[in-house]
């Protein structure tokens, strides 16, 4: 049987005196579609950073496609991470003055795919996210909600079960925010998980799913109805 894609089991993570996460249990199946909500500094990005494998818990179990993050050297963490977790953050993170493509490209620049192979499956993630005209576009050439778009082909491109996205529509105006939920929709319908940060209480009410957190505790986990 097929692993959850995460298993948070009464996670802990302080910073000095602050709590930022306590006794956290989250499950999430492959294929899902969710939402974190929560006031600004309630732990949403602790949650996410641990579930990223970006920070390490200081109590309870994470398993992540099946492993246990404490059984795993730090090597064995960034190979995991490389291969199951995709992340797109509000800022896009793209490197200036570079093709857009050979932006995307570089998402699989530690996992031995030559250069050749890495483009090929670039240009095809462009045109997964509707791209395929903007290849050798710069990110300055670009409207901010085509870089997010950008950003998710980058993310996407070995095809990982699990895509982390901190306030993605964060920096964009409504419509280019609307064409970013349309490509993470579409990226879920195609298998993959997708779990979003948000402020935008529409966008977590128009999820299946949502998780809410307040002062490091998830207080609410909520599915909509079937159809509604
Ligand atoms: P959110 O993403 O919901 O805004 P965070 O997870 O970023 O919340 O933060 C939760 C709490 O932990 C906040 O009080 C924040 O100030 C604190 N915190 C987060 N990261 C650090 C850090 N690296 N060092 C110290 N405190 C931190």
């Amino acid at each position: 049987m097929t692993p959850p894609v995460v298993e948070m089991e009464g996670v802990s993570k302080s910073y000095g005196p602050v709590h930022a996460l306590r006794d956290a249990t989250l499950t999430i199946a492959r294929g899902e579609l969710l939402s974190i909500v929560g006031p600004s500094g309630s732990g949403k990005s602790t949650l996410l950073n641990v579930m990223g494998t970006l920070a390490r818990s200081d109590t309870g179990t994470t398993r992540i496609d099946g492993h246990d993050v404490a059984d795993l050297s730090d090597g064995e963490l960034s190979a995991l991470r490389a291969r199951a977790i995709g992340f797109v953050f509000q800022q896009f993170h793209l490197a200036g003055g570079v093709p857009a493509v050979e932006n995307v490209a570089d998402g699989l620049l530690y996992g031995g795919t030559r250069r050749a192979e890495r483009v090929r499956l670039a240009e095809r993630a462009m045109r997964r996210v509707g791209l395929g005209h903007r290849l050798a576009h710069r990110p300055h050439e670009l409207s901010g909600g085509e870089k997010q778009r950008v950003a998710i082909a980058r993310a996407v491109l070995g095809d990982p079960p699990l895509l982390l996205a901190d306030e993605p529509t964060g920096a964009l105006d409504s419509r280019s925010g609307a064409m970013v939920m349309d490509v993470l929709h579409e990226l879920n319908a195609a298998g993959t998980a997708v779990v979003i940060i948000t402020h935008d209480h529409g966008i977590a009410g128009s999820l299946p799913r949502a998780v809410q957190i307040k002062d490091g505790r998830i207080e609410h986990d909520t599915r909509a109805e079937v159809g509604a």
